[in-house]
């Protein structure tokens, strides 16, 4: 059975390059980075070729990424590392919940939290961030891209209001990271996450922009590894392979691989819209990342069109991977104005560089037949519609 996987948002393929330059670090090249006989002088020297490809990505110093095991600790180092009782933070209600429930926690330690709302299209207002300020806000940590919808924060914006106030600012850039050229000093952050497995690198690990001179508490403690703000062994294979698709997204910028996403993206979505009534983009009006489109499909479950399409070989969400099952409707999409009903009829297909036209035209031969089937059978279609 032919298989389409449309849920890069959730996790994307190992890419094959990334893949070979991984293999000689899990056999020959074994040492651990902080041994000074040859075999820890080669994994070191590794690491440290991945820490520039990063930087690279990023447009810092090596000396200003930090490895970690994945995008959840990168944000809970850069929420946790920089506040204390007494402090405020302000961020925003449709983070991701590595940033959301590090907030909620933050409360418990007598730390005051402001959520900024988002307007209809999913994008925080700088003016009501202005408004937010207070003398002892220590930290504003707003998402760059939200991984339900792909809707792209003004960070620049937000970047420079915090620059003017003195206040650190840390962006999610889990989502953007690879998808749309980063560079932290346009941005003006401080702080800022990625995560390997959503750029083609493998699953538990991803990397904090830390800029020269912001002192964090670290999580954990140990050996002095990433200058002391990060302790444990270093995920030599791992690191390995963020730095290589670190590089292979460079190269993909340089040659528009995140226009013909986006037109494959857009080909998607027209494609379905000209054939579902009553459906529509999540977020449209706002600048989104180029792989992603949030759709909703009034008078049906997401959870039901995920399983009817996964039946048939194509593989979407409901949004966040880890709320996939749960009865809630979306906080992202709920923030944004959405009825509990059509948040949760709410499907998100993500595309990575793997996909072809021919998963769009199989996802296009698919989709509308399945979304009239559903409501051909649903109950509530039928008294909804007879309400409308
Ligand atoms: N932040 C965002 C915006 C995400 O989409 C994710 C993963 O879904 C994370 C953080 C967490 O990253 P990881 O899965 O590497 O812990």
């Amino acid at each position: 059975m032919r298989r389409v996987y449309l849920d890069n948002n959730a996790s994307t393929p190992v890419l094959p390059e990334v893949l070979e330059t991984m293999q000689p670090y899990f056999g020959e090249h074994f040492g651990n980075a902080s041994s000074i006989h040859h075999h820890g002088q080669e994994t070191r020297a590794a690491v440290e070729r991945a820490r520039q490809s990063v930087a690279d990505l990023l447009g810092c110093r090596p000396a200003e990424v930090v490895f970690t095991g994945g995008g959840t600790e990168a944000d809970n180092l850069a929420v946790f590392g920089l506040t204390a009782p007494g402090d405020h933070v302000i961020t925003s209600t449709i983070e991701h919940h590595a940033v959301l429930n590090s907030c909620k926690h933050l409360t418990e330690k007598g730390i005051e939290v402001t959520s900024l709302p988002v307007d209809g299209r999913g994008l925080v207002d700088p003016d009501d961030l202005r408004r937010a300020l207070r003398s002892n806000t220590k930290l504003v940590t707003i998402m760059f891209a939200n991984n339900e919808t792909g809707v792209i924060q003004p960070v620049d914006e937000i970047g420079k209001i915090c620059t003017e106030t003195e206040v650190y600012f840390h962006t999610d850039a889990v989502q953007a990271a690879g998808k749309v050229p980063l560079d932290v000093k346009t941005i003006g952050c401080d702080l800022l996450s990625i995560s390997g497995h959503k750029i083609h690198a493998p699953q538990g690990v991803g990397a904090l922009y830390v800029r020269k001179g912001t002192h964090l508490q670290p999580l954990f403690y140990g050996g002095s590894h990433e200058r002391s703000r990060r302790a444990g062994t270093e995920n030599v294979p791992g690191i390995v392979g963020l730095g290589k698709a670190a590089e292979l997204a460079l190269q993909g910028f340089a040659r528009g691989d995140d226009k013909t996403l986006a037109a494959l993206r857009d080909r998607l979505q027209q494609g379905i819209l000209a054939q579902v009534d009553e459906a529509g983009v999540n977020g449209n009006g706002a600048p989104r990342v180029p792989n992603t489109t949030n759709l909703y499909f009034d008078h049906i479950e997401g959870e039901a069109i995920v399983i009817a399409l996964d039946l048939k070989g194509l593989a979407v969400s409901t949004g966040a991977a880890c709320s996939s099952g749960a009865i809630e409707p979306s906080h992202v999409l709920t923030a944004m104005g959405l009825s509990a009903d059509r948040a949760r009829a709410s499907i998100r297909f993500s595309l990575g560089k793997q996909n072809t036209a021919e998963d769009i035209d199989f996802a296009l031969a698919l989709v509308p037949e399945t979304i009239a089937r559903l409501r051909e059978i649903s109950p509530v279609y039928g008294r909804q519609a007879a309400r409308n």
